[in-house]
């Protein structure tokens, strides 16, 4: 080979090694173009790709926080809390301390055989079976409120309110927390936001007129620092209880006033669909490049008291 050629290809694979090293080492918060990594009031929207999970676990070490979780399982639902215990010490906040609060009509139902993590604990609080589903979606506010007031607040930094007929698949960790946190809705992030399912009667506290609002969340997963979930759950309380004393009852009960109250107290941090998928919409979703938590399919008819 001639020299000028060799000279040549010297410049081609060193210029194409810079370029790959380029593309590899480039912070990852520049690699996601194909969707919304920030809100327009600048809170950050966590999608694989945005972040580095080595330099947040490394980040968030020194502080020794403690994470409140709570999970409702009240009636049938108590078969979905071992495989979201299980998939959650695989998954959720791994290395960081976690107490779980298992609210249940029946604590004998608790799987407490699972082997839980050095500093994570499993809490059973007993509640009363309600008749209704929504009554339980209902009451979920105000047992949450409670009990931040009456221990979580001692004892957590942050806390996560969480759905159990769900299973996480992948990394939920530090990157998930901030002061007050939502996760969008898997099936309305590309819907215009005059069609979100707001509570559109004007008669509810939850009303969001036409127009208005940002994201649809989902009330499956939202958390926050203690003292800002404890606003919201208090919030959220007081007017699912307005409304009930003028007989209505939002179009989705719980989901419709968080979404009032997030649309009022814009969420610091809002979280991917990746944070909570949904199982019905199976993998097909290009942008989700990873599925970290989603509801599993159930049988509403069966697990529901009432349909
Ligand atoms: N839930 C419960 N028992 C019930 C109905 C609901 O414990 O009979 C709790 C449970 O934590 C559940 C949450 O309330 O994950 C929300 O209800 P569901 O999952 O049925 O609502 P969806 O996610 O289907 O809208
Ligand atoms: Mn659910």
């Amino acid at each position: 080979m001639l020299p000028k050629q060799l000279h040549c290809l010297l410049f081609v694979v060193i210029a194409g090694g810079i370029i790959i090293f380029w593309l590899v080492s480039t912070p990852a918060s520049l690699r996601r173009t194909d969707v919304l990594t920030v809100t327009p009031w600048l809170a950050p929207i966590v999608w694989e790709g945005t972040f580095d999970p080595q330099v947040i676990d490394e980040a968030f070490r020194s502080y020794n926080l403690t994470i409140a979780t709570t999970v409702f399982a009240v009636g049938k639902y108590t078969r979905f809390l071992r495989d979201f215990l299980e998939s959650a010490e695989k998954h959720f906040m791994v290395g960081l301390n976690v107490q779980y609060y298992v609210f249940t009509d029946m604590p004998s139902h608790v799987p407490i055989t699972v082997t839980l993590g050095v500093g994570r604990r499993l809490n059973v609080v007993k509640v009363p079976k309600f008749d209704r589903w929504q009554e339980i979606s209902l009451r979920r506010m105000e047992l949450i409120q409670t009990a931040i007031e009456e221990y979580i607040h001692q004892r957590a930094n942050y806390i996560f309110c969480l759905d159990v007929d769900m299973i996480f698949h992948g990394r939920v960790g530090p990157e998930a927390l901030g002061k007050l946190v939502a996760a969008i809705h898997p099936w309305f992030y590309w819907v215009p936001r005059n069609e979100y399912p707001y509570e559109r009667r004007t008669i509810s506290k939850a009303y969001i007129p036409q127009d208005h609002g940002d994201f649809y969340y989902q009330a499956n997963i939202f958390g926050g620092a203690v003292e800002d979930v404890h606003r919201l759950t208090k919030t959220c309380r007081e007017h699912l209880e307005m409304d009930k004393s003028a007989g209505v009852e939002a179009v989705w009960q719980e989901e419709s006033h968080l979404n009032w109250y997030l649309w009022k107290n814009k969420p610091t941090k809002l979280l991917s669909p990746e944070y909570v998928w949904d199982d019905l919409r199976g993998q097909g979703a290009k942008e989700i490049k990873l599925v970290r938590f989603s509801s599993v399919i159930k049988n509403k008819a069966e697990v529901r008291e009432n349909p």
